[in-house]
């Protein structure tokens, strides 16, 4: 109607924050957001949103939003127009590859772009540069998880949708903090354990909020958690619990498996986990009474020396109990950020093409061969955890970067601090000046997602469209439109007009996005891959075979890898993790007005009984130091923590970043840090 006022643009929008990949409105008039408006029609979380998806949108209009390309010149920046940040780069990175070899560089991808960017990222390290050192942040997360389940179903996503962790008879969630770190999951399990009478049951070193609300909550001592999976897995086959049909007709390597597990007998497990026996059996009971479980498992599990061991056991547990390929069963590594599925998916891996086809494989390079007309390189690139390492040995001389703070979130940080310095060359993309750019040589200012249009790929495999709500702030451009121009300086000769363009071409080369297009995502739609050529989504993997040549899965023996020991000294262990307002890094969050009200700095957990010991109160200041660094920060008594058990959340910056405590000893498969496993000693500075 005429009393309307229709310069209100409503646009539709995914969030820039977590793995849910909850879709919405975003009300915008000028560059004002006025309001986010969920709408019934989101796939994934219909009306619900989380404080972050509501709140955390006012960063896009932060004056710290870098506007202009900048050049270092000694120790200051200045700024330089497009042109001559691009020739800069094109000088560099060429004279680099000609001088020291294509594989001189490192190409790190951003979980928080789309799909799309990830797509021509890195087809511009492979086919432009000739590297496949190309990686992303799920490296510093989920890749064990993804390892475990290649081992033993074949494909590393999540098995089922949301909707399974809502129609299952039992949810376990290991190692994980849902009503934090995923929000709107959680309240889908909420939901349906009080709804349905689902049960829940959380194993972690803290009781946070579902830990609360489970039907049994269990704190199994740190790094432990492969023995309890394992002796749990051994007490069900001992009981004859197994589910004999379907090992049978789809699972090998049974024998051998269950050989495996002998050592892990009910008293070894409770003298190592600090479980009683009966609660071993408790658990297991549990499993074998629900028709169906689903397991959710983040970073406490994988974030270890056997991340990938653990995850494996996860899956191995699954199948033993039939728990695999119908509704409501499966296994749900939860993705951090909104698009870390997508970046893998989407090929940013240093051994792996779009859609996990290995770059090993020359039958798969020859099709890459043929679409790019280049030659491509043919083994498995550095990770980002290699990168460092090379730079330290002198072979990795220069790196281009994009949406990705590194500096912050990798472990170690004095370590990759080291390494930074020693580059010769080093480009840094993103909205804000992080403080990985504090190191670059050339900082390129790029659009945050309301400003372009693309797709995410959220936890569940299930790729949305976001669209363009406003113009790029300043002279600043979307992540593709920078990765062409470079491309192009660098000697391609690439035309994308749109994303559109480029999801096309990834649908033509990836057999798991064959069908997938930007009709077929219109609007609310989404569409969960493998996608076949006719559009069709498989939302729950797995119902008739597993992604093996015999359709069969297989059981993979683990072994326990005791965690990581600093030694004498170090008397706390320190956990860190997720925090509701705040968004990993915070470089988002941190600059939303309401967020950041609400929560405005990082805090170290302690327990009560240690505050007596040590006599301090909530409030006070203290400086935790490990063998690699220390951290000061602010003190929280609570019982969310036992014993000698420390939590600090993770969005920590500045005096408090706990990276400078955490080593660079990792996961012994996928070289994620074993951020979790992590031990401090602790001295007050100031009493509360
Ligand atoms: Fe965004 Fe995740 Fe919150 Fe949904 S649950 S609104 S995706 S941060």
């Amino acid at each position: 109607s005429a009393m309307r006022d229709h310069r209100i643009k409503r646009t539709k929008t995914v969030c820039t924050y977590c793995g849910v990949g909850c879709s919405f409105e975003v009300w915008t008039k000028d560059r004002k957001i006025l309001k986010i408006e969920p709408q019934a029609e989101a796939p994934v979380n219909g009306i619900s949103t989380c404080v972050k998806g509501k709140f955390g949108w006012d960063f896009i209009n932060s004056e710290e939003r870098l506007t202009k390309p900048l050049i270092r010149q000694g120790d200051k920046f200045v700024e330089a127009t497009w042109d001559e940040a691009l020739d800069l780069i094109a000088e560099k990175l060429g004279g680099v590859k000609a001088k020291y070899g294509p594989d001189s560089i490192g190409y790190i991808a951003s979980s928080k772009c789309s799909n799309e960017e990830n797509f021509i990222f890195q087809k511009f390290a492979r086919a432009v540069m000739g590297s496949n050192n190309v990686d992303n942040c799920s490296r510093y997360c989920q890749s064990p998880a993804t390892a475990g389940l290649m081992r033993t179903v074949g494909i590393g996503g999540d098995s089922g949708t949301i909707r399974d962790l809502a129609a299952t008879d039992l949810v376990m969630v290991v190692g994980a903090n849902p009503a934090e770190s995923h929000p709107v999951l959680a309240t889908r399990i909420k939901r349906a354990q009080k709804l349905r009478g689902q049960k829940l049951l959380v194993l972690d070193l803290r009781k946070h909020e579902l830990g609360e609300r489970a039907d049994l909550f269990l704190r199994p001592n740190p790094g432990t958690d492969l023995i309890w999976l394992s002796a749990v897995t051994k007490y069900i086959l001992d009981q004859g619990w197994e589910d004999q049909a379907f090992l049978q007709s789809r699972v090998n390597g049974f024998e051998e498996y269950k050989a495996s597990l002998e050592p892990y007998t009910l008293e070894y497990a409770s003298e190592k986990t600090g479980m009683t026996r009966e609660q071993l059996i408790q658990v297991a009971t549990m499993i074998h009474e629900a028709k169906s479980v689903c397991i959710c498992w983040a970073m406490g599990v994988t974030q270890h020396l056997g991340g990938t061991d653990t995850s494996t056991a996860i899956s191995n547990l699954l199948l033993v109990t039939g728990n695999y390929g119908r509704e409501g069963t499966g296994a749900y590594p939860l993705r951090g950020h909104n698009n870390v599925q997508g970046a893998c998916d989407f090929g940013t891996m240093p051994a792996w093409f779009p859609g996990y086809e290995a770059v090993e494989s020359a039958e798969v390079r020859a099709k890459y061969e043929q679409a790019w007309n280049v030659k491509l390189p043919e083994q498995p690139g550095l990770n980002n955890h290699q990168m460092i390492e090379t730079i330290h040995s002198g072979k990795l001389k220069a790196m281009y970067l994009f949406g990705e703070d590194m500096g912050l979130v990798d472990s170690n940080s004095n370590h990759v601090d080291s390494a930074f310095e020693q580059l010769e060359f080093f480009v840094v993309q993103d909205i804000f000046f992080t403080r990985t750019a504090q190191f670059a040589d050339v900082v390129l200012p790029a659009a945050p997602s309301l400003e372009k249009d693309g797709t995410f790929t959220n936890t569940e495999r299930r790729i949305q469209r976001f669209y363009k709500a406003l113009d790029p702030l300043g002279d600043s451009k979307p992540d593709w439109e920078i990765i062409q121009l470079v491309a192009n300086r660098l000697g391609a000769n690439w035309n994308y007009q749109s994303p559109a363009e480029i999801m096309a071409e990834a649908a033509t080369l990836a057999p798991i996005f064959a069908g997938v297009s930007y009709d077929r995502l219109d609007g609310w739609n989404s569409q969960v891959w493998p996608v076949e050529p006719d559009g069709t989504s498989t939302p729950l993997l797995f119902t008739e075979r597993f992604a093996f040549p015999d359709d069969k899965a297989r059981l993979f023996p683990v072994e326990w890898t005791p965690p990581f020991d600093p030694g004498e000294g170090y008397d706390l262990h320190l956990n860190n993790g997720r925090l509701l307002e705040h968004f990993h890094e915070g470089n988002m969050t941190y600059k939303s007005e309401g967020l950041t009200h609400k929560v405005p700095r990082e805090w170290l957990e302690i327990s009560p009984e240690l505050a007596q010991e040590r006599g301090i109160r909530s409030g006070a200041l203290v400086r935790l130091t490990s063998p690699y660094g220390s951290v000061k920060v602010h003190v929280e008594v609570t019982d969310r923590v036992r014993g000698r058990e420390l939590y600090i959340t993770m969005n920590s910056r500045g005096e408090g970043a706990v990276n400078k405590l955490t080593s660079s000893y990792h996961d012994k498969i996928t070289h994620t840090p074993n951020y979790k496993e992590m031990s401090v000693k602790m001295e007050v500075l100031e009493a509360s």
